[in-house]
């Protein structure tokens, strides 16, 4: 058992099911990352600077097609590690791998699809074969996110942190899932406001992280403080869901200088699904959906307003 895991349950133990279980994942998830790396084409892994500095992410303009080597390691790769990590969705599983086999759906396309958030198209022919939307949704997120961290370790460290300040993600162009705030080390710099910590940007399908100013929506870019807010439970400090008035987003926000200390972001956002829960019934939607988001049991009603 791993101690950060351990101290993340002792935490939330009406979690500990669906932490271990996202545990397992993230770490298959890495394992696979690590062992795709080479199935990326050289134009992939090339950083043109000046596209990035008009806001245009890595993946963009390239077909996931040319990605398919990954994709399918990945695809493979994950189907026996669900399986066992979610026995109830065997069937599903076996139904989609088959479809796939027999050259029944197109990997990039509905992963293409999953990345650019429409939902309503993905996955009709697993869908057709009688797959749950749930487990549809589960095996592209993780079949796209295991392809593209391995990306990320290729070119994640050589782009220009200073040249980027947009809400959505340099490397593949999702939104986030999740904000966190750590030590900055700029104290000048205008990402950092008020409190000190320096505020970074999650992408939970590449696993990419960017700094961003702390009081800014990255949906809309709004900074009027009348309209995005953020909510705690008291007693709480380091866990709060950022609101935004204006596009009607929300963002679950972990402040690492109070708890969670070496929890990856993947599985913070996991321990906080009470406050998914309760931005959701407020009527916010999440910036990303993940398998995960919107579900999940509620302790009660986020309590305080800052800002
Ligand atoms: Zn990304
Ligand atoms: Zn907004």
């Amino acid at each position: 058992m791993d101690p950060v895991l351990d101290k993340a349950v002792s935490r939330r133990p009406v979690l500990e099911p669906i932490l271990r279980a996202f545990w397992s994942v993230h770490e298959a998830s890495l394992a696979l990352a690590r062992a795709l790396e080479d199935r990326w084409r050289p134009e992939f892994i090339e950083v043109d600077a000046r596209r990035l500095r008009e806001g245009v992410p890595v993946l963009v303009g390239h077909s996931l097609q040319a990605a398919e080597g990954a994709l399918e390691g990945a695809f493979r790769g994950f189907i026996p590690v669900l399986g066992d990590t979610f026995p109830h969705l065997r069937n599903d599983l076996d139904r989609m791998a088959s479809l796939h086999d027999g050259r029944g759906v197109d990997l990039a396309s509905v992963c293409r699809a999953y990345l650019e958030g429409d939902l309503s198209g993905i996955g009709r022919a697993f869908r057709a074969a009688g797959v749950e939307p749930g487990s549809v949704l589960l095996v592209l997120h993780e079949t796209l996110s295991a392809a593209l961290k391995s990306l990320d370790r290729l070119v994640g460290q050589r782009l220009p942190d200073a040249d980027w300040w947009r809400g959505y993600c340099p490397l593949c162009g999702a939104l986030p899932v999740a904000a966190y705030l750590a030590e900055g080390a700029d104290p000048s710099s205008r990402f950092l406001s008020g409190g000190g910590g320096q505020r970074y940007l999650h992408c939970a399908v590449c696993g990419h992280d960017w700094r961003f100013p702390r009081r800014m929506c990255p949906a809309c870019g709004t900074e009027d403080k009348d309209v995005y807010v953020y909510f705690q439970v008291e007693g709480e400090p380091a866990e709060r869901v950022d609101v935004c008035g204006n596009c009607g987003g929300y963002l679950p926000c972990i402040d690492y200088r109070e708890a969670w200390e070496g929890l990856p972001v993947d599985l913070a956002v996991v321990a906080m699904l009470h406050l998914d829960m309760w931005a959701c019934l407020k009527g916010y939607h999440p910036l990303m959906w993940t398998p995960w988001n919107g579900v999940g049991p509620c302790d009660g009603p986020a309590s305080s307003r800052v800002h």
